[in-house]
């Protein structure tokens, strides 16, 4: 069994990253600039967008949080909207989610410009990444994609099986596994709430892809001997024992599924390290105008 180790790897990423932003400084070129809108006071989303502002400016972007309070209106939240995709100065930009309910989450996505979309949720960009186009690909999706590339896992003729069909992860991953590139060329199967034979589904994965939210619930019996196994989930679980009184904890059973398993994705310090990744290589390609030019 080998770990994928994310927090290594995004270490590295990131490092890459910041080379490339020295060079575009030193050749007198404009810092990348990311910006970020977080609408109302959820406590998840306040901690995830300052470790993307915290990791900008490790790497020598540029960075600039709107703050929006609760009772905006989707109205008002469409002219920051605006605002940002007429600012020359701005690469790319993200809206947090979620977005309080009386926002449409969908018509927020659609208003962002898809060349400064860097999260990859316009419509116009999912399309791109669905015909294999050049495009900003989600963050999850992308950190995923690298680990598997990194550590040159074969995907090719394998059985891959994502377990979950969300917008953000379980759909995407389910149409890059299967494109015609590496890593990718994967025969795919997309299982959700109602899929009847879950557990022999996963039992026929050569990679095994859980994006559930349902702690620990891929246990050693759901997966084949020599496996590939990539947890999605992060889900807090009330626990005593830490200061925080939660434990972070992934959808796999992650003590039994080790040992059967060839490479696997610990949480925390897996995924969930590598999806900023996605971000900021984004970010960089929108500075440099790399896919719309
Ligand atoms: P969603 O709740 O949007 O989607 C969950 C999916 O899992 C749905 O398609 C649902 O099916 C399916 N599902 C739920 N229960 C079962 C079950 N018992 N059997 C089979 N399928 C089931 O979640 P997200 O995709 O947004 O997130 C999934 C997990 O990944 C969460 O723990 C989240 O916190 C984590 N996450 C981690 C990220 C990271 O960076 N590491 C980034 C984003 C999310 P149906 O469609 O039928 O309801």
């Amino acid at each position: 069994m080998q770990l994928l180790d994310g927090k290594a790897l995004s270490a590295i990423v990131k490092a890459e990253i910041k080379v490339q932003v020295e060079q575009i400084k030193a050749a007198g070129g404009k810092t990348p600039h990311l910006a970020a809108v977080l609408v109302g006071d959820n406590g998840a989303s306040e901690t995830y967008v300052a470790s993307k502002i915290k990791n900008c400016e490790e790497i020598g972007f540029k960075s600039t949080l709107v703050r929006m309070p609760d009772t905006t209106s989707e109205a008002e939240l469409l002219r920051e909207i605006e605002k940002l995709n007429q600012d020359p100065d701005v690469d790319g930009f993200i809206v947090q989610l979620p977005l309080p309910a009386h926002i449409s989450e969908n018509r927020i996505m659609e208003a962002v410009a898809p060349e400064k979309d860097v999260d990859g949720f316009h419509p116009i960009n999912v399309g791109r990444m669905c015909k294999g186009l050049p495009t900003y690909i989600s963050a999850t999706p992308f950190g995923i994609l690298e680990m598997l590339e990194r550590y040159k896992i074969q995907t090719a003729g394998k059985h891959c099986v994502v377990v979950g069909r969300s917008q953000i992860v379980g759909l995407p991953m389910s149409v890059l596994m299967q494109r015609n590139t590496y890593p990718g060329n994967c025969t795919v199967t997309i299982c959700h709430s109602r899929t009847q034979n879950l557990k022999e589904m996963c039992q026929s994965a050569d990679i095994l892809i859980a994006a559930l939210g349902r702690p620990e619930f891929i246990t050693a019996d759901y997966v084949k001997e020599g496996a590939v196994v990539i947890d999605v989930g992060i889900t807090r679980v009330a626990d005593l024992t830490k200061k925080s009184g939660f434990a972070i904890k992934g959808d796999v059973k992650f003590d039994e599924v080790a040992p059967k398993s060839s490479f696997i994705t610990p949480v925390p310090g897996g995924v969930g390290l590598m999806t900023i990744c996605g971000l900021l290589t984004n970010t960089l390609l929108a500075s440099k105008k790399a896919i719309y030019g």
